[in-house]
């Protein structure tokens, strides 16, 4: 091997350890800055040596592959589904069957059953070659590419692990994850994904792998199949799965009879709900893999396994009333309130009901006995209705047909699930909700008001629209409920404070349908100013990179309209910032807020004076002496021992010059 080769090596592997680290024991090793450093190292050193490409380096895990369709692949063993059992009895009656078919004491595994999408991985040498999914059990799609974005997937294995095996698991969305994700696409205006198992399956389908890469899925493996490999149970193939790399859930147990399964089926019934991830049941396995072999298979599943499902927690209640809550978007959402019950531990008022199919589908009317479940969803959902208790003059749900709120007739444009109400500007809740996204911390962050003042602003008539704040005067805030003259003048001062926010943060704050604030630095780095964007056509939009004609259309459409174009122009007389300041277009930045910086020794690519100047341009600042208070060390050739001394006392990260200056991206 030459020295180059060695590096990259050297890289790969160290990269690699980082995420086995983090993804999957759960501890961090280092910070992410200098993760992203080293994973930049060795793109640029990949760049210049194409001809040592590995498909198994951590570089290919940022995703960017685009597959149209996916191949089919044939499981080499085929993937079959578990049997279900719900009661002690269903277990008891398994066990005698298990017992006519083998001699001797029988041993137990029983793990968590994790709701997400199966995924069969083939590792040849340590390398994953391929990641298929069951499809029909005996031929699935290939989601190599996929898959490898997800962390906790090792491309490389470690230990004695065999030449050439298969091991099957699970990719779940953890709950913390979804959630999030959902937070944003709410935000963006778009619909919450429904619930974490959907979203984690419709993940492995997705065509852009840079997408996958940026959920927060994980895989959670169980089973190993292939020849000779040397494992004598299941519980020791989980053990060596763990070994090589693998990231195995340690609720695994060995039970030595029925009633011990279910001590665990009951003991896990409870604390599940603490998991991170969703469970929906315990999945039994003789422990023997010599009895597993002579137990062998139906046409469906393993006679050496079975699946005990958790009683899915539903309960019935009483439908009392439907209402139509509007969004900042206008979408409107039915909420089921019903008589309160106790379910999963909580006590439920409301049920989401989506959309007015999922009403038709179901046939849901008021005084309705309805089942309602808390699964996978965060919010509870209504699964049908006990017609024998439908009250004899009850009538069919008639959907709205006007907004609640203003009145206006709704639309709902073709292919699309949801009601809108198009009274943009003179719809309550849609007026409130935008100037709340205004003002919100992601956006304008504007200190000193809140989202329950704006509403109390808009319901007294004071503002209608986020260009009315900077009219606001102390005077006519201080009579409002729970004012003082020192939080209205906070109120007026925040306001004011508003004008310094960047071009970018403004054009989120703006509240385009899918500008989120990816989208919003995109636009704003690209077009420099808010008249470029308006006078953009929507061709011209799409060729902007990661702009697609859903977020194209929807920006023309929002500068289409003239009260919108008004607006702006309001807001650019009162000062607030619609294009990049002189210091962004200049190269300053906000890169090092916060820093306080040490500069030390001798430079090759700037002079001490410019990296100084370079410093104060992204916002940090340069500090003459190594205190607990300095951020890190910039160091050049020939640094005196004393200086290094101190910053390893202190424990003072040095930085290179090269590693400074990718920092500031020069
Ligand atoms: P089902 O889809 O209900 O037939 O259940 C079978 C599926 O359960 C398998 O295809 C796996 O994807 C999944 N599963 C989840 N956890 C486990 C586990 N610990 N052992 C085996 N299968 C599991
Ligand atoms: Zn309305």
């Amino acid at each position: 091997m030459n020295t180059v080769e060695q590096e990259l090596q050297k890289l790969r592997d160290e990269l690699n350890a980082y995420n086995y680290s983090y993804y999957v024991l759960d501890q961090k090793e280092i910070s992410d800055y200098d993760f992203d450093l080293k994973l930049k190292t060795l793109q640029e050193l990949e760049l210049k040596h194409p001809e040592y490409f590995d498909p198994n380096s951590p570089t290919q895990r940022v995703g960017g592959e685009v597959t149209k369709n996916f191949d089919t692949i044939v499981h080499e063993h085929r993937m079959y589904s578990l049997d279900n059992s719900y009661s002690k009895e269903d277990l008891q009656d398994w066990e005698a069957r298990v017992k006519k078919m083998v001699d001797g004491a029988i041993q137990y595994t029983c793990e968590l059953k994790y709701d997400g999408a199966s995924i069969s991985l083939t590792y040849e040498n340590g390398m994953l070659v391929k990641a298929v999914t069951r499809g029909d059990g005996f031929q699935g799609d290939d989601v190599t590419a996929n898959i490898k974005t997800i962390k906790s997937v090792p491309l490389k294995l470690t230990g004695d692990y065999p030449p050439k095996f298969d091991i099957r698991g699970e990719i779940v969305l953890p709950f913390e994850g979804f959630i999030k994700m959902n937070e944003e696409r709410v935000e963006i205006g778009e619909e919450p994904y429904r619930n974490p198992r959907n979203t984690a399956s419709g993940s492995l389908k997705l065509q852009d792998s840079a997408e996958v890469a940026k959920r927060p899925l994980e895989c959670l493996l169980y089973n190993i199949t292939g020849s000779k490999l040397n494992i004598e149970t299941q519980m020791q193939s989980l053990e060596k799965a763990r070994a090589w790399g693998f990231k195995v859930p340690d609720a695994a147990k060995l039970a030595h009879s029925i009633d011990e399964v279910l001590e665990f089926v009951n003991y896990w019934d409870e604390h599940r709900h603490n998991l991170p991830y969703e469970t929906d049941g315990v999945v039994v396995k003789v422990n023997n893999l010599q009895h597993q072999e002579e137990l062998g298979y139906t046409a469906k599943a393993p006679r050496w396994a079975m699946a005990y499902k958790f009683k899915a927690e539903q309960v019935s209640t009483k439908l009392n009333s439907i209402s139509y809550q509007v969004g900042r978007t206008g979408a409107i959402t039915p909420v089921a309130n019903l008589e309160p019950v106790e379910l999963a531990g909580t006590r439920v008022k409301r049920a989401s009901l989506h959309n007015a199919d999922q009403i038709e589908k179901l046939d849901i009317r008021v005084g309705d006995e309805v089942y309602v479940e808390k699964g996978g969803e965060i919010i509870p959902k209504i699964l049908g209705v006990d017609l024998t208790k439908r009250p004899l003059d009850s009538e069919p749900t008639i959907y709205i047909t006007h907004c609640p709120e203003c009145d206006t007739e709704l639309i709902r444009q073709e292919g699309e699930a949801q009601h809108y109400c198009p009274n943009y500007n003179g719809c309550k809740p849609q007026v409130i909700g935008r100037i709340q996204h205004y003002i919100s911390r992601k956006a304008m962050d504007i200190d000193g008001l809140g989202g329950e003042t704006v509403a109390l602003l808009v319901n007294e008539g004071l503002i209608s629209n986020y260009a009315d704040l900077y009219e606001l005067t102390k005077e006519q805030v201080i009579p409002l409920e729970r004012m003082a003259e020192k939080s209205a003048a906070k109120l007026v001062e925040g306001i004011e404070q508003s004008k310094n926010i960047p071009f970018e943060r403004v054009l989120f704050a703006l509240g385009i349908r899918y500008v989120g604030e990816t989208v919003a630095k995109k636009l704003a780095k690209h077009y420099k100013n808010i008249d470029a964007i308006i006078e953009a056509s929507q061709e011209e939009l799409v060729a902007v990179d990661e702009i697609g004609i859903k977020i194209a259309e929807s920006v023309c459409l929002f500068f289409a309209s003239e009260e919108n174009i008004e607006t702006i122009n309001r807001l650019k007389a009162f000062g607030v910032q619609l294009q990049m300041s002189e210091a962004q277009l200049e190269g300053q930045t906000e890169l090092l807020q916060g820093d306080i910086i040490v500069v030390t020794g001798v430079f090759e690519q700037v002079s001490r004076n410019e990296l100084k100047k370079l410093i104060e341009d992204n916002g940090g600042k340069v500090s003459s002496s190594i205190s607990s208070k300095t951020s890190y060390i910039v160091a050049g050739a020939n640094m005196g021992p004393s200086k290094k001394d101190k910053a390893e006392k202190l424990g003072v990260e040095i930085l290179s010059e090269e590693e400074f200056l990718r920092k500031i991206n020069f």
